[in-house]
């Protein structure tokens, strides 16, 4: 199906019918896994590092669901890394405090070592945002950020940045194209881990950027795939088909994960061992304080039998961790702060689960 007619579907058909070959009688309705690293001379495909048939299927739903031209790169980091790269070494970067702290870490690093001057903003705060613009280079958006889950004007920040010739980049792991479509609010790239909803079964690593059709978004389009090409954080043909597979059930997947996030959040609320929980009202992550410090939530994780003690999200299962565990989170995150990636089980065995394992805690 072409780019044109995918994007006259909705989400949910667009995630099952893009990315299949065109029909030809007697040929495979589900594309091929093509493993090779180099192709006959003399046709577009040279070498397997500049392109792969395998990445096509999944790039070509990406694209259709943010409204964009999407590229899929190794990882989420890979194509948070080729984003940076859209502006040269020296510029200044308006980037949310407290983000996706392997964003946090990249760029303190890149502005001790004078590569990036770095200002870091409360996201939620739109005018503070926006007075930290002049001057700027590019913003880096996060919303709902991680893991506090806080949310950005993104069409009043991004038509700020753009009147001051600044680039913007919006991470949309968290609210996936379901939820939100940057690209609309005039966004020039989004990046995404695609090792989370896109994905959605926790067995594999991903990113991709897409870019809108403007000609800022053209522009970048090209440069993200030279970098892509030159840096070689290509995506696997397997990774690459198990993400197409993957993303056909995205729409009905977060439906049911949305529809558990929303239900625990409201009991959540009222339960003793709950100091805070935070919810934006759409998606499937929670941010739940524990009521007593950080071993009280430490304690908590460690008890569920259901829900699995580990980090990242956006897989089937539900999995939470008390995110202060690892070294280098940001201070911005409380230390009895618990980040629950809501799945798609059963809620009442959800909940059963995670309000005794709260309970557990509290006895201790
Ligand atoms: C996981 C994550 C990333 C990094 O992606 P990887 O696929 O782990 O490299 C970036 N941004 C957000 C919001 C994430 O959750």
């Amino acid at each position: 199906m072409s780019p044109d007619d995918l994007s006259t579907l909705q989400p949910a058909t667009l995630v099952v019918s893009g990315g299949r070959p065109d029909p030809t009688p007697g040929a495979p309705v589900a594309p091929p896994i093509v493993l090779t690293s180099t192709y006959a001379a003399g046709g577009d495909l040279i070498y397997a590092r500049g392109g792969n048939p395998s990445w096509e299927p999944f790039e070509e739903i990406l694209g259709a669901l943010e409204g964009g031209s999407a590229l899929l790169f190794s990882s989420g980091m890979a194509a948070i890394h080729a984003a940076l790269r859209l502006v040269p070494v020296g510029s200044t970067i308006v980037a949310p405090a407290g983000p996706y702290n392997g964003v946090h870490q990249v760029l303190t690093l890149a502005h001790e070592r004078g590569e990036f001057v770095v200002r870091w903003v409360d996201s939620s705060d739109t005018e503070a945002t926006i007075a930290a613009l002049d001057g700027a280079d590019l913003l880096w958006i996060e919303s709902p950020i991680n893991p506090l889950l806080t949310l950005t004007d993104i069409a009043a920040v991004t038509a700020a940045a753009h009147e001051r010739g600044a680039i913007v980049v919006c991470d949309n792991t968290f609210a996936t194209p379901l939820n939100q479509r940057p690209l609309t609010d005039g966004v020039d790239v989004v990046v995404h881990s695609v090792t989370k909803y896109l994905s959605g079964h926790s067995d594999l690593i991903l990113g991709a950027c897409v870019t809108a059709a403007t000609e800022r978004g053209v522009a970048a389009h090209a440069s993200l795939a030279e970098t892509r090409h030159l840096e070689g954080a290509i995506p696997g043909a397997v990774e690459a088909w198990l993400a197409a597979r993957g993303v056909r059930t995205l729409s009905v997947r977060m439906e049911r994960a949305t529809r558990n996030a929303a239900i625990l959040a409201a009991r959540l609320a009222r339960h003793p061992q709950v100091a805070q929980i935070r919810y934006p009202g759409f998606g499937a992550m929670l941010a739940i304080e524990v009521a007593g410090d950080a071993d009280a939530a430490q304690r908590a994780c460690a008890a569920t039998r259901l829900v699995s003690h580990s980090t990242s999200l956006g897989g089937v299962e539900s999995q939470w961790e008390r995110r202060r565990r690892h070294p280098n989170e940001p201070e911005t995150t409380p230390p009895n702060l618990i980040r629950m990636s809501v799945g798609i089980e059963d809620i009442e065995d959800l909940w059963a689960d995670v309000s005794a394992a709260l309970d557990q805690a509290a006895d201790a």
